[in-house]
């Protein structure tokens, strides 16, 4: 008789503050925060349950004795204020290549679990309740390109437990589908690799698209949905890849030191230009920049101080790049209007919205990419467009013709550690993958659009 053990680790839970474990995981952090499957190989698990309703032989049973147990205790009753243990109530400790480095303390019918990070020693270094409303989860997909990459998203990434059934059935269930296909194209075509694939020009039937994604599952209605692309690759079937990989870093100009997760290629080089080239997914050009032209509401000729770009009322409108709102507000003629102030003496705007995004105010930071209103036909305007308009140092500039600065390429210290991981990530994603994924052709350096066609 074949016996086949599959030992299915938990699903990944939501590590808020971040994971500390040991020195490898804290960098490896640099790349995903749902770093479970990646680490499979180096974590395990000892877990047991709350018998008699005293938490001593539990945590004997995980291997929590001594020093260890009575510092766990101690933040368990004291600084997280879990004095009474009931029977059904669960004790996980959290190994790494055999050292103990976390501990977990799930009271049964709580949502959520206590959590203590323990430095190399077995000291806690922190601790919180971590609440557990959605597991996050890492899938790899590959697909091939038939006609449109939206078409090959829907026929081949989708999860096969989006809905609790397993089948998209009812109205509700393809509406997540398309939710789920709509926002991971999203993130493919407009902010992976918006500078590195012309998606109108570029695409061929052949072609493949390998994406590592992340997921968030939802325990209560069974449900899958989107979170984010992790990692990808699209493979040209004439030749020639574009490549994506995500790192934490500390952006130029943060005053507080706050991470954020950034993508490159794989010489370190950042795979965003500082400004997206149109703040709609879609658009015509209706009227350029220019220094004079016959106004179509006022009937009279004066400049026009940006670019018109046409669309169906409702379409999202995305910031341009990364930066501060300053403005949220109906504004005259512009109708609701959003201002964002940029780096580098930079300033973008939006004009005529039907409405602005939910969640944000003046004040708010935003990233590239993220929808900040849809278009509509407030203020002076003739049908649903979104005026879209560039400041420099207060002056206007023609965005279509402004030289924009690049971001900054990963280097020191943070060079070295994606330099260092990505082997690391990109062995665990093949190993996801079921097989070898594309690499460059040697001596190319990976930066995308200058490399194929
Ligand atoms: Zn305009």
């Amino acid at each position: 008789m074949l016996l086949t053990a599959v030992f299915m680790k938990p699903p990944v839970r939501r590590a808020d503050p971040p994971w500390l474990l040991c020195e490898d995981m804290a960098l490896l952090r640099h790349f995903v925060d749902s770093l479970g499957e990646i680490l499979a190989d180096t974590l395990s698990v000892r877990s047991a349950v709350i018998g008699d309703g005293f938490l001593g032989g539990a945590m004997r049973e995980v291997g929590i004795t001594g020093d260890g147990y009575l510092a766990c205790c101690a933040v368990l009753q004291d600084s997280l204020a879990w004095r009474v243990q009931h029977e059904g109530d669960t004790v996980e400790a959290v190994y790494c290549r055999g050292e103990l480095v976390e501990v977990r303390a799930m009271p049964r019918g709580r949502r959520g679990f206590y959590r203590i990070c323990l430095d190399p020693g077995g000291g806690p270094v922190s601790w919180c309740f971590v609440r557990q409303q959605e597991w996050l989860r890492m899938r790899a997909v590959t697909c091939e390109v038939g006609s449109t990459v939206w078409e090959s998203l829907w026929s081949g990434a989708l999860p096969e437990d989006l809905t609790p059934s397993g089948t998209v059935a009812t109205a509700r269930d393809s509406s997540r589908a398309f939710a789920y296909v709509s926002e991971l194209q999203h993130e493919l075509t407009d902010r992976l690799f918006a500078y590195d694939i012309d998606f109108y020009q570029d695409v061929r039937t052949g072609d493949r698209v390998w994406l590592l994604l992340e997921e968030v599952r939802y325990p209560e209605s069974g449900e899958t949905g989107f979170r984010r692309i992790l990692a990808a690759k699209y493979e040209f079937a004439a030749g020639g890849l574009a490549e994506a990989f995500p790192f934490y870093h500390v952006p130029d100009g943060s005053t507080d030191g706050t991470e954020v997760l950034d993508f490159y290629h794989r010489d370190g080089a950042s795979l965003k230009t500082m400004f997206l080239r149109m703040p709609v997914p879609f658009g015509r050009i209706t009227s350029g920049f220019s220094s004079s032209r016959m106004h179509p509401v006022l009937g009279y000729s004066r400049a026009h101080n940006g670019i018109d770009y046409a669309a169906p009322a409702g379409t999202e409108i995305y910031a341009v790049g990364d930066g501060v709102i300053t403005l949220r507000q109906y504004q005259g003629g512009y109708g609701n209007m959003v201002r964002i102030r940029h780096a580098n003496g930079y300033e973008t705007g939006y004009g005529h919205m039907s409405s602005f995004a939910g969640g944000q105010s003046v004040g708010s930071y935003v990233r590239q990419g993220d929808i900040i209103g849809y278009v509509g036909s407030t203020g002076l305007s003739t049908g649903p467009h979104v005026h879209f308009e560039m400041k420099k140092f207060g002056s206007y500039v023609n965005p279509a013709t402004e030289i924009l600065p690049p971001v900054a390429s990963l280097d020191g210290a943070e060079l070295e550690a994606f330099q260092r991981f990505l082997p690391v990530l990109e062995e665990a994603w093949s190993r996801m993958a079921g097989r070898a994924l594309p690499a460059p052709e040697p001596g190319s350096q990976g930066t995308g659009r200058d490399r194929h066609v």
